[in-house]
C-alpha cells in the first residue's frame, strides 16, 4: 500500500476520447482509497480547466499538457502516492518521456484503455464526436487527430469486449501482482 514511507506509483491511463479512461480511473483511484492508499487522481479534463488551462489541441500544446500532467504524477509519487492519470496522450513519445520522468521515483503502470473510434462514436459521452464527424470541432484525436497505440503498454483494457468492473479489475490485478498493492 502506498503509505508516505513506501513505494509511490503511477498509473497512467491513455486512450480515445470516450474509450473509457476516466471510468475506469475513477474506480481504480476508488479502490486504491479503500485499500488505504494516498490517491491523487489527475483527469485530463479537469487539468485543462486548471494546470493547463488556455492550452489548445495543436501537438505542442498536448505535448505541454501531458509533461504537465506527467512532471506532477513524477513528483507525487516521489512522495509515495498512488497517482492515477486519465489523459489522451495521443502521442507515443511523450508518453515514453513522462514515463521516464516518474521511473526516477517509481513504478509507471500503462494502461492503453482501448476501443475503436467508431464504438467512441457510437457511445460519443460528451457529443463530441457529432461535432467532429461535422467539422463543427477539428483536431479530434481518431477523427482528424493522430492517436499512437502504444507498444509498451502493461495493461491492454479492451473496453468494447469488457465491462467497465472487468477492465478495472485487469488494472487492480496488475498492481497487486507487481506488490504495489495488498489484496482486498
Ligand atoms: P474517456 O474518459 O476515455 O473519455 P469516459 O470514461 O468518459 O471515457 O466514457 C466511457 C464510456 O464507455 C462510459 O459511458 C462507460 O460506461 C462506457 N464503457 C463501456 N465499457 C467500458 C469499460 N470496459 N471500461 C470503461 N468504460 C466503459
Amino acid at each position: 500500500m502506498s503509505a508516505a514511507t513506501e513505494t509511490g506509483f503511477t498509473v497512467w491511463l491513455t486512450g480515445l476520447s470516450g474509450a473509457g479512461k476516466s471510468t475506469i480511473g475513477r474506480a481504480v483511484a476508488r479502490e486504491l482509497e479503500r485499500r488505504g492508499a494516498h490517491v491523487e487522481l489527475l483527469d485530463g479534463d479537469v487539468v485543462r480547466t486548471h494546470l493547463s488551462k488556455g492550452l489548445g489541441y495543436s501537438r505542442e500544446d498536448r505535448d505541454t499538457n501531458i509533461e504537465r500532467i506527467g512532471w506532477v504524477a513524477s513528483r507525487l509519487t516521489r512522495h509515495g502516492a498512488a497517482v492515477v492519470v486519465a489523459a489522451i496522450s495521443p502521442y507515443d513519445a511523450t508518453r515514453k518521456r513522462v514515463r521516464a520522468w516518474v521511473e526516477e521515483h517509481g513504478p509507471f503502470v500503462e494502461v492503453w484503455v482501448k476501443a475503436d473510434v467508431e464504438e467512441c462514436a457510437r457511445r460519443d459521452v460528451k457529443g463530441l464526436y457529432a461535432k467532429a464527424f461535422a467539422g463543427e470541432i477539428t483536431h479530434f484525436t481518431g477523427v482528424d487527430d493522430p492517436y499512437e497505440p502504444p507498444d509498451d503498454a502493461e495493461v491492454v483494457a479492451d473496453t468494447v469486449a469488457q465491462t467497465p468492473p472487468q477492465s478495472v479489475g485487469q488494472v487492480i490485478a496488475e498492481l497487486e501482482r507487481r506488490g504495489l498493492i495488498g489484496a482486498a
